[in-house]
């Protein structure tokens, strides 16, 4: 007899894993699939918000934040092009940890809870049936199909536009970016996030394990097309107007394999939290990375997810139930977070702004931690 899975998640980083996780500790027959084999590098500044720790705990993985050496982070420091720059305390000590280790340990984890967990494998089309979903998937040229009742996107944010029988509905920012990054040996480590403003994006620099520090960018696609051919290369290239960048990198050696990139990076103006299947993570939700804060909305929205999905499951809720309240909870939960970092994202790319506002900060402090407030998620009770 033809077996048929619970559940179906497609995509192994921090929102695949956590809903994974969760949906295996309720009992239901759970397969992860991910395209990419782990441990793998990904683009990302590596800094965990201390929401993003709280909710990692309350899944229960205390366990493998315990095993994890994440450099501490108690301030971050903006450094605009013109030199000014601004510092502030953050509400809460951040982690410092590569993704490399987080997501490795995360599959550990939902290996632990019970969960199939599948790397090295591409899902290329969903098509709902009488049972559910046909999960079709491609394996060094072989291609299997999985049954399942339910199936989740946390792909991150690329649209895959031929995975289902209907188009993506449209939300396409302009410009579109690119994001890369790379870790360094010779940069002097601080407990400080650091945001580097250039042409065209922003650079943060970040302590991770191993006395490594993470250099990751988000930079629009003009910016980076001529540029150069190798990531230091770019990084180089967008530094060289910001004089306390350059100063920074000085002594800065790449670490080999640890480069990676994704292209393009479109930042929401709506959630997307239902095309045909839930959506969870930058699936749903693409906020400015200056933020720090999209792994936080990964773990939040997987919560959210997980409580719908398992009602669905227990036969509770019809599927269009959980189709209008999920997206109720997804627009409630992060549309004014969306239109806040989106907001910080513009302010601090405007010179005009940006001359005045490290004076500003520091004749009146609270405005900064009010500022690094507004661009976080509040904290998940
Ligand atoms: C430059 C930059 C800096 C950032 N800095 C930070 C930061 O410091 N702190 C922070 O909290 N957030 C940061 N973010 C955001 C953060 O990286 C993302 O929000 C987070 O990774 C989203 O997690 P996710 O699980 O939704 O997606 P991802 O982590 O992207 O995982 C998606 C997974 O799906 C897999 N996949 C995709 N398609 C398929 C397919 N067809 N079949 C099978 N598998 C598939 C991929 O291989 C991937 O492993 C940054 C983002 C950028 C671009």
């Amino acid at each position: 007899m033809k077996q048929i899975m619970d559940a179906v998640v497609i995509g192994g980083g921090i929102a695949g894993c956590s809903l994974a996780k969760q949906l295996a500790d309720l009992g239901w027959r759970t397969v992860l699939l991910d395209r990419q084999s782990f441990p793998r590098h990904k683009t990302c500044g590596e800094f965990l918000s201390p929401e993003s720790q709280e909710m990692l705990s309350k899944l229960g993985l205390d366990a493998v934040m315990e095993s994890l050496q994440p450099q501490l982070i108690s301030k971050a420091r903006l450094i605009f092009e013109h030199g000014g720059s601004v510092e502030v305390p953050l509400p809460g000590t951040a982690w410092g940890i590569s993704r490399y280790t987080l997501d490795s340990a995360l599959h550990e984890a939902i290996i632990h809870a019970g969960a199939n967990v599948r790397t090295g494998v591409t899902v290329t089309s969903i098509k709902q049936n009488e049972e559910g979903y046909e999960v079709k998937m491609k394996r060094h040229g072989e291609v299997e199909v999985i049954q399942a009742r339910t199936v989740y996107a946390a792909w991150g944010s690329h649209r895959h536009s031929n995975m289902f029988n209907e188009p993506y509905p449209l939300d396409s920012s302009k410009p579109s970016y690119v994001g890369i990054k790379s870790h360094y040996s010779g940069i002097q480590p601080e407990s400080v996030t650091e945001l580097y403003f250039v042409k065209g994006g922003y650079i943060g620099i970040s302590p991770v394990e191993n006395g490594y520090s993470n250099v990751a960018a988000l930079l629009e696609k003009g910016v980076v097309k001529g540029a150069g051919t190798t990531i230091p290369v770019i990084l180089e290239s967008a530094s060289k107007e910001n004089h306390q960048l350059v100063e920074r990198m000085k002594h800065a050696v790449p670490v080999e394999g640890t480069q990676v990139s994704i292209a393009p990076v479109h930042l929401s103006h709506h959630p997307l939290a239902w095309h045909v299947i839930p959506h969870l993570g930058d699936a749903a939700v693409v906020i400015p990375p200056l933020c720090g804060d999209g792994m936080s909305i990964a773990l939040r929205s997987s919560i959210l997810c997980c409580a719908f999905a398992d009602r669905y499951l227990r036969g509770e809720i019809s599927l269009s139930r959980w189709q209008e309240e999920y997206t109720q909870a997804i627009e409630h939960e992060f549309s004014g977070l969306i239109r806040r970092g989106r907001i910080a994202h513009v302010l601090c790319s405007m010179p005009r702004i940006t001359r005045w506002f490290p004076t500003v900060v520091r004749i009146c402090p609270p405005i900064g931690k009010y500022l690094v407030k507004a661009t976080r998620l509040k904290s998940y009770t």
